[in-house]
């Protein structure tokens, strides 16, 4: 296995950094006050080729591979971590799917416009009451004519009050049917974003529930058609982790530099603390967890784009990427002493930025329980 990244690829994270610094910094902190990305951003990165890094040319993306979009995205996060899940969300939650089992119609187009920066997409699978449990769905998609008939409510839809086009899981002729995935784009008659859900991290990344009522639509809006996949296996597409461990990395590693600037200036006892052996051992464990989450991310990575890519390597680096992500921020914290309990800092909004990945594209349990069938199974 070889890492090191191509020229095209240092190329664009030389570009994509410098916007993150020049244009999403500067703006993270009013982001996660009002509680919103504006478009502006999602117009640079797109500009910078991030929107569209994993789309074909031929639909207006940059054709790039896995490698970059964990790259890419890692920068995205290190500077505007909500950014990066809004963004990320969009190409990777609502874009691939599409791309992979849209029709070419749906696909001509709305991939151009998710490329352009001027699209957001979004995936909604989970329901309230069902959580984790993804066979436990009440959605349900009834035949009618020559489409189907969709109601049901989905919670916690990232990117949902702003969404032009949604990915909806629904079981196919009632409870007990193929929980299959029908693209809809908005507005649609039949479904309502219910009331936003404020979160204490990446409060520039919008979530609600969606509601669904009878909402009519083609047969061509199920994925794939009636052999596609279901819900669960486009959850488990080996890219789907990786969205959750670059913004994981990039967390982490705007914790290690943060913990690593207040350290060199805050003084005591006469002192700068950076020069104390505690805080050293601190920055080194910072280190290691990023260092460890960004090589398990570029393995699986690297084995999607060489066609060898499996659910394991990528849940194993997303379980460790966020869990990684927590300490990280834990320590740039205790680094903070007093200043990080000032609500408005930097290193608060890390705090509560780092916690949500361990929940996002399911909850570090469910990782750790597909990993252990795998192993158990003799398949790991
Ligand atoms: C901000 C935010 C954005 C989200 N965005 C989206 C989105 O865009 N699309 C989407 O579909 N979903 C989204 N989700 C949903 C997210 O994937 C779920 O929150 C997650 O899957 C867990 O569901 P739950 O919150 O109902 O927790 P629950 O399933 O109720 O779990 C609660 C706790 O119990 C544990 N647990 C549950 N079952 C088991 C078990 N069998 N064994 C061991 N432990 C178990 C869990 O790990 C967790 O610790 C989002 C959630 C949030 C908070």
């Amino acid at each position: 296995m070889n890492f090191d990244l191509k020229e095209e690829q240092k190329e664009f994270q030389r570009n994509l950094r410098k916007v993150c610094e020049e244009l999403l910094r500067p703006k993270a902190r009013e982001v996660d006050r009002d509680g919103k990305v504006p478009e502006e951003n999602l117009l640079e990165l797109a500009k910078a080729g991030y929107m569209g890094l994993t789309i074909p040319p031929e639909l207006g993306g940059c054709g790039m591979d896995m490698v970059s979009f964990l790259v890419g995205t890692e920068e995205v996060a290190r500077c505007c971590p909500s950014t990066a899940l809004v963004a990320s969300t969009s190409l990777m939650r609502f874009g691939l799917p599409t791309m992979l089992y849209g029709s070419d119609g749906t696909k001509r187009r709305l991939i151009p416009l998710l490329a352009e920066g001027k699209l957001r997409g979004a995936w909604a699978h989970t329901e309230k009451e069902g959580g984790s449990d993804r066979q436990n769905l009440k959605t349900v998609a009834v035949p009618y004519e020559d489409g189907f008939s969709l109601s049901g409510q989905k919670h916690y839809v990232l990117n949902g009050p702003e969404a032009q086009a949604l990915l909806v899981v629904a079981a196919i002729g009632g409870q007990e049917g193929k929980k299959g995935v029908f693209l809809l784009e908005l507005p649609c008659s039949g479904v309502e974003c219910g009331p936003e859900i404020r979160t204490v991290g990446a409060r520039g990344a919008r979530v609600s529930s969606i509601y669904l009522k009878d909402c009519l639509v083609s047969r061509e809006r199920l994925l794939g058609g009636e052999e596609g996949p279901s819900g669960e296996e486009i959850e488990r597409l080996p890219q789907m982790p990786l969205v959750l461990a670059g913004y994981s990395i990039g967390v982490g590693q705007a914790a290690l530099e943060l913990a690593i600037s207040y350290a060199m200036g805050r003084t005591t006892f006469g002192r700068p603390i950076v020069t104390y052996q505690e805080v050293h051992f601190k920055i080194a464990d910072m280190f290691v967890n990023v260092d460890v989450a960004r090589q398990l991310a570029l393995r699986a990575a690297w084995l999607i784009d060489s066609g060898k890519g499996s659910h394991v390597e990528s849940s194993v680096a997303k379980l460790f990427a966020s869990e990684a992500a927590e300490s990280c921020a834990l320590l740039c914290a205790h680094i903070h002493g007093g200043a990080s309990l000032e609500e408005g800092s930097d290193v608060d909004r890390i705090l509560r930025d780092s916690r949500m990945a361990r929940v996002l594209g399911g909850t570090s349990e469910m990782h750790r329980m597909l990993i252990a069938e795998e192993v158990l199974a003799g398949r790991a």
